[in-house]
């Protein structure tokens, strides 16, 4: 049965939205309701407006996101181009929502002198995002820099919530409550008059040099695990370059899996597959993904 909105939403939402559109991997089966909030009153309406038992997920930039082939049962909110303020609140703090690209924060705050943020650059996401992963590059991580987060839930309502609120991790976040969504955050970040886009461009080389930038991937598939990296073990499992369908391991970085144009969620998560059981066999250790896999299968 069709999910019914009222008329104000049901006209701007796109039903069956292949999601393959919104991923970095370019896969995903349709989601059912697709919707792109104009703000954030905007968003809390639409909240109100759902069934309490709608399942409801979150985008951003969609960097680290496997969509199953059946796609998304439920309503998906993409925060992109949407919830896109980004201030200086005084020297140290700034205030940015959810929707703001990682790379748009770091280039502002090395205008504004305030540092470090240059880890943000590479990327390729939105600070909702970032948030919901901890997401961190060169040693640098999200929640370094978290004083608060604004938050909303499924009734519309925001909440603002301390970073100590949150227990933190290596790209794991988890809430002291359970469906609630980040719409804004404070952060916090030295003034350093000095900071300039050298260093910016330096990181952004390391990473060119380093991973395939430019091909359909999520960046890392893989955590690494305590004391070893992810991309070493699968290389000396010898992966490197191994194809299921349309998808390999790349040559250029281990712990990415790309999509040369063709794969199907259910070919990247073979491979997924194949990787962690062969580096269990090989290594003895168990690759958790740092990709997350949502939805139904085909
Ligand atoms: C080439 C490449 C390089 C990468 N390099 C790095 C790297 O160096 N470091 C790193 O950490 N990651 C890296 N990534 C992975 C990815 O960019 C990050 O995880 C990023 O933070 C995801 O942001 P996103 O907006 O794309 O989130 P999405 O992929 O859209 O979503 C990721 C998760 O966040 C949740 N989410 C999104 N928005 C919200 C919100 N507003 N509230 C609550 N939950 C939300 C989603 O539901 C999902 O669970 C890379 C990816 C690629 C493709």
């Amino acid at each position: 049965m069709s999910l019914s909105l009222p008329p104000e939403f049901a006209l701007r939402v796109r039903r069956n939205e292949p999601m393959s559109r919104h991923t970095s991997w370019h896969v995903g089966g349709p989601a059912e309701i697709f919707f792109n909030p104009r703000d954030r009153s905007d968003l809390a309406s639409f909240l109100r407006s759902l069934p309490e038992a709608v399942p409801i997920h979150w985008i951003g930039l969609g960097s680290n996101l496997l969509v199953r082939d059946g796609g998304l049962r439920g309503v998906v909110i993409s925060t992109l181009g949407a919830l896109d303020r980004l201030d200086r609140l005084n020297q140290t703090t700034i205030y940015a929502e959810a929707g703001v690209a990682c790379a748009r924060l770091s280039k502002q705050c090395v205008k504004w002198g305030l540092g470090p943020c240059e880890f943000f650059a590479g990327i390729p996401g939105t600070l909702g995002g970032a948030l919901a992963m901890n997401a961190g590059a060169f040693g640098g991580e999200t929640w370094e820099h978290v004083l608060e987060v604004q938050t909303i839930d499924r009734r519309g309502r925001e909440h603002i919530r301390a970073a100590t609120d949150y227990e933190v991790g290596y790209r794991q976040v988890r809430g002291p409550v359970a469906e609630e969504w980040f719409v804004a955050a404070k952060l916090h970040f030295e003034h350093r008059p000095g900071i300039n886009e050298a260093k910016v461009r330096e990181l952004l080389e390391r990473r060119r040099a380093s991973q395939p930038i430019g091909v359909w991937s999520c960046g890392s598939v893989f955590t690494n695990p305590p004391g070893d990296h992810a991309a070493r073990l699968v290389e000396a499992s010898g992966l490197k370059g191994f194809r299921i369908g349309d998808a390999s391991i790349s040559e250029k970085h281990a712990n990415f899996i790309i999509n040369h144009g063709q794969a199907t969620s259910a070919d990247l998560e073979r491979l997924i597959a194949h990787v962690q059981a062969t580096v269990e066999r090989d290594h003895g250790v168990w690759l958790e993904t740092e990709v997350r896999i949502m939805g139904g299968g085909r």
